[in-house]
């Protein structure tokens, strides 16, 4: 309409719903094969598009399969890390419990994989390796469909098709002057960078990742969560002998082991970026969630780290928690154990030092999570300046980094004038704020939340769209606080609501610097930026008569 001059390019970007833009993006289902289907159950679209393969209920098997050629989808009650590389080999993702900002979900999302979770029809048996749905029954090896744009699963295999923009920018198997559905999507994205104010990074912690989101658009990083790299091939037992270590020195040990990886990470992702800012989180999650849980995988463990079960079985009783959400985790690992913080800091000083003699430029921006008290943060940046200081001199370079935190707990929003007296930037972790500030689990509020929304309590998902009145509070008192302390102090969100297009033009009205969010939301989040900025055009006055 625009080439036709019924419309200018400003009415183009406001006619098209943000929303929708990220379906261009994925792949669907062949529309006749769908409408003959039956669904057989539904879940939350965690991960749009749509994906067919043979389901397995373990990410080993699923991994064995696909390595065999097999196209897998993964099904499970819920994920966790260890499930990292079956989701990987994976087409799609289903799962019977959780929410929009599980486990599952998330990584999904920055993975641009298909993901539907929460399908609580869904009955899985791991001993007996089947999932059974409103009577009928599927063995793992058996055909599933899943479609994570209507949240819906269908029996057998579903014909697909992938993404011409996708092809062109990401897989690079299209070329850009053949297909009209990319040249209209660059246009719209070219049209939407002449208003934006709002910068969108993305949440990604690969090299491919990365590459994706700077292909979309995105403006760097805006968090790397650096426990997802612990979990390739050998490095997830380097990242058990340091939990199982009895004491600093042998943490010591083992935290060495693992820092040839992440820096290795970190050069990959720095290369990718070309000179684009990347802010790595350290370690957040507790540390229990890196333990084998199963007897079998215990012992396994035991013989590869040639120690007795034993001490495996008694670290993992000494960290199981009652509610790890609120436990041993964020920043209070690296307080407890500052030798991991040392290790992860030293990771990224090295990559940015080396990156940066190969001609790369670097602008590390290193987060520490979970933040409420000031000292808390001011700990870890100790650690932060002291091993930048020491990289600096070893390699003889000089480095620019920043020091900053998240603020996801109601405490770091209420107290944000005195934490920014030393963060140098704030990125609103909305997953957990959302979490602390309704006092709702992220994990848990699948089996109540839909009866919530029936009854009117919310009208939509607070995990998915900013609560604006509740938790939207403390984002405004701690971008407040934030300001009056250091005026251009800088300011982001990285939970999974800087994809959703209301909470980008909400993210915009607070003035934010950026908001951050998966590969695959990259352009949704640039089409809302743009539309807030379009809004915000302060109208002109009446004419006098
Ligand atoms: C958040 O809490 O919003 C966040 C981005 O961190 P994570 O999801 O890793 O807890
Ligand atoms: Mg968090």
């Amino acid at each position: 309409m625009e080439k036709e001059k019924l419309i200018d390019w400003k009415t183009a970007i406001r006619r098209v719903p943000a929303n929708q833009l990220d379906q261009v993006l994925a792949p669907i289902f062949d529309r006749t094969a769908v409408k003959f289907a039956k669904c057989v159950a539904r879940g939350l679209p965690a991960g749009p598009g749509a994906a067919s393969g043979k389901m397995y209920l373990n990410a080993e098997r699923a991994v064995e399969a696909a390595a065999k050629g097999e196209r897998v989808l993964l099904v499970r009650n819920e994920t966790s890390p260890e499930d990292l590389r079956g989701m990987i080999a994976a087409e799609g993702i289903l799962t019977a419990k959780g929410g929009v900002s599980s486990h599952a979900a998330l990584v999904a999302r920055q993975m641009g994989k298909v993901c539907v979770c929460g399908a609580s029809a869904l009955q899985i048996d791991y001993a007996a390796k089947t999932m059974s749905v409103n009577g009928d029954t599927f063995k793992e090896g058996d055909y599933i469909s899943i479609s994570g744009t209507a949240g819906e699963v269908y029996p057998g295999e579903l014909k697909t098709a992938a993404s011409e923009i996708v092809q062109v920018l990401c897989e690079k198997s299209l070329a850009a002057k053949d297909s009209a559905a990319y040249q209209m999507f660059k246009q719209l994205m070219d049209w939407c960078a002449k208003v934006t104010k709002l910068q969108v990074r993305t949440n990604a912690d690969t090299p491919e990742q990365a590459a994706n989101a700077v292909a979309f658009g995105a403006s760097g990083i805006g968090l790397c969560r650096t426990e997802h790299m612990f979990f390739e091939g050998n490095r997830i037992d380097a990242m058990r002998e340091m939990i199982l270590a009895a004491n600093v020195e042998e943490r010591k040990k083992a935290l060495a082991n693992l820092l040839p990886y992440q820096k290795a990470d970190f050069i990959g992702i720095f290369k990718e970026l070309k000179g684009l800012p990347a802010t790595i989180r350290f370690l957040d999650p507790p540390l229990h969630e890196f333990l084998p849980n199963s007897k079998e995988q215990q012992m396994d463990l035991a013989r590869k780290l040639n120690i007795p079960v034993e001490r495996i079985m008694a670290r993992v009783n000494e960290l199981h928690e009652f509610n790890p959400m609120l436990g041993f985790r964020g920043c209070r690992l690296g307080l407890v154990y500052p030798e991991i913080s040392e290790m992860q800091a030293r990771a990224v000083f090295e990559a940015a030092a080396e990156a940066q003699r190969a001609g790369v430029k670097c602008k590390p921006e290193i987060m520490i999570p979970l933040v409420g008290f000031k000292k808390e943060l001011d700990l870890q940046i100790e650690v932060v300046h002291r091993v930048a200081k020491e990289v600096m001199a070893e390699k003889k370079v000089k480095l620019n980094y920043l020091v900053g935190t998240m603020i996801e707990v109601p405490r770091g929003a209420l107290t944000a004038d005195a934490i920014a007296e030393t963060a140098e930037f704030f990125s609103f972790g909305t997953n957990d704020l959302t979490q602390t500030c309704l006092g709702m689990s992220r994990d848990d509020s699948g089996s109540f939340l839909p009866h919530y929304a029936e009854l009117e309590i919310v009208k939509t998902n607070p995990f998915a769209s900013i609560d604006q009145s509740g938790v939207g509070q403390l984002m405004k008192i701690a971008a407040e606080k934030g300001r009056s302390m250091r005026k251009d102090i800088k300011l982001g969100i990285c939970g999974e609501h800087g994809g959703d297009p209301e909470s980008v033009k909400f993210c915009h009205k607070l003035g934010l610097t950026y908001v951050s969010c998966s590969p695959f939301r990259v352009p949704v989040a640039r089409l809302a930026a743009a539309q807030a900025a379009l809004e915000d055009v302060p109208k002109k006055p009446a004419k006098k008569k």
